[in-house]
């Protein structure tokens, strides 16, 4: 009967899988593309498995695990994933999607008599939402195990402040491939109770780590640091092209060659760099097969125009007053159009190292210097639904995945291809600096010629100037992405949005400033105190509270 042949041999073979998997002899690629097997062996199994369901009353009821992205949030890959990886071991998934809102979770979780809860999210203010969940489970009595997702998760962060409130069991879980280890241990009654215990004991000595690790950093007050600020000497360059510029006819073709490929490779948890990987003894083989499908998919949507490109650029007049960066409307700056607002570090620094604001990067008022800065947004996701529904309709996750990792490359890779010629053509700057391995001539600079870098030096970013993202390390406020995207006016020149967490969406989207200055450097600005929080809410124009709700994971102290 249909029944037993998913209970039996099919069920076989995706344990055999799932038990290669967790050994390290197969690898989520092959993973995925066994469950698209199984997924359309079950759908062609469905009508007759409903009949005998209706004869025979189910027998086995799989545990079932429900899974969802957080509110404001739209990642989705990782979540994907751990559902496939799930679903092929035995367990029954619910998936309700990303920016669900704490009640609709907890709805679906007592309507669907879940056993498990998986919470997904990618930018930091997710982090905030998920102890929210976690703390109304616990009002509400509930005892399901919790698992924790998504890149900036941590279990230190899961230990510190998901788990403490609330009582039931709380595991951040990064990889898919853990994933199912975690699940079994958690849901097996002869093994949840002595993997709890080891899982509250590791998470008590990661908050005592936590708070004596804090006690032993140094910090400057935010005057002192103010005063350690980088000095340099300003390079104002002329943007060529001032003011904003739209990409609207990209193509697919012109991308690829600026796609970096290692992190497409971590996507599929098969960890080493592009291109070496190609040849590694262990993944090898693997990841061939997965490049050539990723390019299958790429010449498809690249032909078919399958994902819609835009993007957008602007150069500004601008000078930094303080920690603050003014926009000024026109080259008069006579008016501020818009204030950006930068942190400073404040962790302590060595001998001669400064404490820096991304603000430094930009001639200050007072130097009278005429400095520029600029922002930029790009999405390779405009339409993306369509082909993604075509694949679930197709029971195709690999597919599936394959595209939503592929839409993530494209727009890297745009944000990648914009830079250059933002430096080359639109600000210009890069024919200032003209060296021996000279190749290219430049349009913009006719008597110049460009330095032409390699692909590996280019992703490696080993050019003048840098792109800071708003909720990366240097500026790790997202809700800066606000005057941004007001400056550029992207939500109409792009058709990209911003959830209420500031998240973009489409979620293959990203954004940030130019900074030109040589000496401009990518840095963590690390913990700040509360003097600067109470300063940068003030700047802001927001309540104390307000800063600290954001500015969450940076905080040195712990907010009333
Ligand atoms: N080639 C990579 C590029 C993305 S990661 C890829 O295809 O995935 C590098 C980008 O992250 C930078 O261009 C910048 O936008 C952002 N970034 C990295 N470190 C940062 C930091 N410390 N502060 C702010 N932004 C940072």
């Amino acid at each position: 009967s249909p029944l037993q042949v998913i209970e039996g041999p099919l069920m076989d073979g995706m344990n055999a899988i799932g038990d290669l998997f967790a050994v390290g002899k197969m690898f989520l690629p092959q993973v995925v593309k066994s469950a698209r097997v199984m997924k359309r062996s079950v759908a062609c199994l469905l009508p007759y498995i409903a009949a005998e369901k209706a004869k025979n009353k189910d027998t086995r009821a799989a545990a079932k695990v429900l899974l969802a992205t957080v509110k404001g949030d739209v990642h989705d890959i990782g979540k994907n994933i751990v559902a496939v990886v799930l679903a092929c071991n035995n367990y029954d998934v619910v998936d309700i999607g990303v920016m669900m809102p704490c009640e609709k979770i907890l709805e679906a979780v007592e309507r669907e008599k879940a056993d498990l809860l998986g919470l997904s999210g990618l930018i930091t203010p997710s982090l905030d939402e998920m102890v929210h969940v976690a703390s109304e489970m616990e009002r509400l009595g509930m005892k399901i195990p919790l698992l924790i997702g998504g890149a900036t998760t941590s279990r230190m962060h899961t230990a510190v402040k998901i788990a403490p409130v609330y009582s039931g069991a709380v595991v951040q879980v990064l990889d898919a491939s853990r994933s199912v280890p975690v699940v079994n241990s958690l849901l097996n009654p002869a093994l949840s109770p002595s993997y709890i215990e080891a899982l509250n004991k590791e998470q008590a000595g990661l908050r005592e780590s936590h708070s004596s690790n804090n006690a032993s950093k140094k910090y400057l007050s935010l005057a002192d640091a103010r005063k350690n600020r980088a000095l340099l000497q300003p390079v104002a360059y002329k943007p060529l092209k001032p003011g904003i510029t739209l990409l609207e006819n990209v193509t697919v073709g012109e991308l690829r060659p600026y796609i970096d490929w290692t992190p497409f490779f971590m996507a599929w948890e098969l960890h080493g760099r592009y291109p070496q990987i190609l040849d590694d003894g262990k993944y090898g083989t693997e990841a061939k097969k997965l490049l050539n499908d990723a390019n299958r998919l790429l010449d498809r949507i690249e032909q078919e125009q399958l994902l819609g490109l835009r993007g957008v650029a602007g150069l500004f007049p601008a000078n930094s007053n303080g920690d603050d960066i003014d926009v000024y409307a026109d080259e008069s700056r006579s008016a501020v159009l818009m204030t950006l607002h930068t942190l400073r570090q404040q962790q302590e620094k060595g001998a001669g190292e400064p404490s820096l604001a991304l603000a430094d990067f930009i001639a200050s008022t007072a130097s009278g210097v005429q400095d520029s800065i600029g922002g930029y947004a790009v999405t390779a996701g405009l339409g993306i639904e369509t082909l993604l529904k075509q694949f679930s309709d197709e029971q195709d996750d690999y597919h599936r995945i394959m595209t939503q990792a592929l839409a993530d490359r494209l727009a890297e890779a745009f944000a990648e291809m914009l830079h250059e010629r933002v430096r080359r053509e639109l600000w210009g700057y890069e024919g200032y600096q003209i060296t021996e391995k000279s190749e290219q001539t430049c349009a913009c600079h006719p008597d110049l010629k460009h330095q032409s870098l390699p692909v590996n030096e280019l992703l490696e970013e080993k050019y003048q100037g840098i792109r800071p993202a708003p909720g990366y390390p240097a500026c790790p406020d997202h809700t800066e992405k606000a005057a941004l995207f007001a400056l550029l006016n992207v939500e109409a020149t792009t058709g990209i949005t911003l959830t209420e967490s500031f998240a973009m969406k489409p979620a293959a989207s990203v954004s940030g400033l130019y900074f030109a200055h040589p000496q401009a450097k990518y840095f963590v600005l690390g913990k700040i105190g509360k003097d600067q929080v109470e300063d940068y809410a003030v700047r802001k124009q927001i309540s104390l509270k307000e800063a600290e709700k954001w500015l969450a994971p940076v905080l040195n102290y712990e907010p009333q």
